[in-house]
Order: C-alpha cells, then sequence, then structure tokens
C-alpha cells in the first residue's frame, strides 16, 4: 500500500486508496498480457442515453483503459426490450474475449432489471449485481462483490476500523448498496441493523451506532447530532450538487472518522470494478 491512514484529520479518502488500487490494478494487468497475451476486458452496457449513466459509464471506461484494460461499450436504444436486453447480455456473457460486465444501472423503466442482472454470468458479474454474487458475498464463499459495499469495506479495513462486535447501522436497504453493505459487514463480525423508510426512531437507532454507513439518496439527511461521538461515518450518498446523505459538517464534529463526498466512497466504486475485472480475467484464464 502506497498511501497510509491518516487518523489525524478524520477523514477518510477513496481517492488515495482508490489510487494504490488502480495502480495495483494495472500491474496485475499487465503481468497477465505478458504470461498469456490476453489482456483483461470488460464491456460496459448502456441502455438509453441518460446523462447520469452516460457520465458515468465514460468515467469507468477512462479509468480501465488508464489501468491497461481494453474497454468497450455497448449502446442500446431507450426502448429497448427485456428481451432484447437478456439477449444481448447472454451474447456478451458467451464471448470468451470479454473477463467482466457492467450493465449500467438504472435501465429503463419497461425493462425488468432483475431479469438483465440474472442474464450476466456470475464469472464475468464483475460489477457484483447477481443473486449468485450475492449468496456468495453473504456466505463469505469466492465470487464478486457489489462494487460499492466492497469498496466501503475496502476503506474500513484500510482506515483499521475495528469491525468485530461493533454496533453497525446501514440506514438504506438497496439490492446493489445497502442490503449487500449490511451482509459484509456482519461477515466481519459486526452486529448490524439495517435501517429502511418504515424504521421507527432512526435519530435513536444511528445514535447506538459504531459504524453508520448511509445509503439512503437524500441530501444530508443523517444529522450531525445524531451521530454518536467517537463513531465512524461512511457517506455512500450522492446527490446533485456532490452533496452526501450525511450533514457532513454537523458529523464531522462528533465523528472520529468520515468519508468526505466527493473523494470518499465515490472513488472506491470504479476501483473495485476494475480490480474486479482484472481479477476476472485471471480466473477465467486459469492463472488463478
Ligand atoms: P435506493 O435504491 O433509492 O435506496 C434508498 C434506500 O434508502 C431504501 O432502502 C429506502 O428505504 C431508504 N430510505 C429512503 N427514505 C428513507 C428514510 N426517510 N429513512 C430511512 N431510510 C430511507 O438508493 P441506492 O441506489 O441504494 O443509493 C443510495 C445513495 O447512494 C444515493 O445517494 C446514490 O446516489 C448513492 N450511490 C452511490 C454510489 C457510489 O458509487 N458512490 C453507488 C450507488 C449508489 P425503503 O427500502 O424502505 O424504500
Amino acid at each position: 500500500m502506497t498511501d497510509s491512514p491518516n487518523p489525524t484529520d478524520g477523514l477518510m479518502s477513496g481517492t488515495a486508496l482508490a489510487a494504490s488500487i488502480l495502480a495495483n490494478a494495472a500491474d496485475r494487468s499487465a503481468e497477465l498480457e505478458r504470461r498469456t497475451g490476453v489482456r483483461p476486458c470488460l464491456v460496459a452496457v448502456l441502455v438509453g442515453a441518460d446523462p447520469a449513466s452516460v457520465t458515468y459509464v465514460r468515467m469507468k471506461r477512462r479509468r480501465s483503459a488508464k489501468a491497461g484494460l481494453e474497454s468497450r461499450v455497448v449502446e442500446l436504444p431507450d426502448d429497448t426490450t427485456t428481451e432484447q436486453l437478456v439477449a444481448e447480455l447472454e451474447t456478451i456473457s458467451a464471448d470468451p474475449t470479454v473477463h467482466g460486465i457492467l450493465l449500467q444501472h438504472p435501465v429503463p423503466s419497461q425493462i425488468d432489471e432483475r431479469a438483465a442482472f440474472e442474464a450476466i454470468a456470475p464469472a464475468k458479474d464483475v460489477d457484483g449485481v447477481t443473486m449468485q454474487s450475492f449468496g456468495a458475498m453473504s456466505f463469505g464463499e469466492p465470487g464478486f462483490d457489489s462494487c460499492t459495499p466492497g469498496g466501503i469495506l475496502r476503506l474500513l479495513e484500510h482506515y483499521d476500523v475495528p469491525l468485530q462486535g461493533a454496533r453497525a447501522v446501514v440506514v438504506g436497504r438497496s439490492a446493489i448498496l445497502g442490503k449487500p453493505v449490511g451482509m459484509l459487514l456482519l461477515e466481519r463480525h459486526a452486529t448490524v441493523t439495517y435501517c429502511h423508510s418504515r424504521t421507527v426512531d432512526l435519530p435513536g437507532i444511528v445514535a447506538q451506532a459504531d459504524v453508520v454507513v448511509a445509503a439512503v439518496g437524500r441530501p444530508s439527511f443523517i444529522r450531525g447530532e445524531w451521530i454518536k461521538p467517537g463513531a465512524v461515518v461512511v457517506d455512500a450518498g450522492y446527490n446533485e450538487g456532490n452533496v452526501g446523505d450525511v450533514d457532513f459538517e454537523g458529523a464531522r464534529q462528533r465523528a472520529s472518522l468520515i468519508t468526505p463526498v466527493p473523494g470518499g466512497v465515490g472513488p472506491m466504486t470504479i476501483a473495485v470494478l476494475i480490480e474486479q475485472t482484472v481479477t476476472a480475467a485471471y480466473r477465467l484464464t486459469g492463472q488463478e
């Protein structure tokens, strides 16, 4: 690891850690190519032209190229049906030159997103969105983590946050973020509580947490005064205007460590995606 935790400023920098993960992925990618002639290849599938999705795919492509990966984009029209998308994902899954597949989401509303995710071969599910990946992650078996949750755990580990026996509160239970991050915390022996829109007394539950993960999608929703002094706060939220789901200034007064937005969880997601694509390429070429 090139950078080291810096507990004095109280910030967990995803930018610094992601850079070291990407540098390592680039080395591993080059090593695989030297050994086998195979360059890890990530295919992003983009349905429609939602501006945020277009930007995310462009960022992922740029980072992949920087790490020496081959990166392709398959663009499908806005009126693509579930059947057409499933067929496309099955074709890409069967292509031996592809090692990682990313379906940029959300997809247009006429598409059954779950059916589309399940068309991705688990061996190439480097975004960790299939039920098989979720099951493997929950059982601590080999597979691919959901990228944002995987990135959050890497941050917590890098900053030596004790998880065993810690009370962790996850606010949000989406299939790609809240639920899997809770499962990963549970695997690390935290005592995990999930909160959601029907939770009663959210402030009281957050106030008991040693580790808070905010994954709500509402700007500055978690108030600083809810945070237990000394708690660790991870803000996975990303709302318009570069605002997280946590009232950063308020929470920073009380937290021992906190992720900034931007520069916290965000960069970790892409780093884990690329790292997992390189790992998939090693496995698919029989090198690991
Ligand atoms: P989502 O699918 O909309 O889920 C939001 C969750 O928050 C739901 O479980 C919902 O509860 C819960 N919630 C909503 N209102 C609540 C309330 N008043 N009290 C308590 N819980 C409430 O969102 P998501 O996809 O998980 O994303 C969450 C945030 O993370 C967003 O800001 C998104 O932009 C960000 N994100 C960032 C990255 C990254 O790379 N950094 C990746 C993915 C997402 P119910 O289940 O009861 O509806």
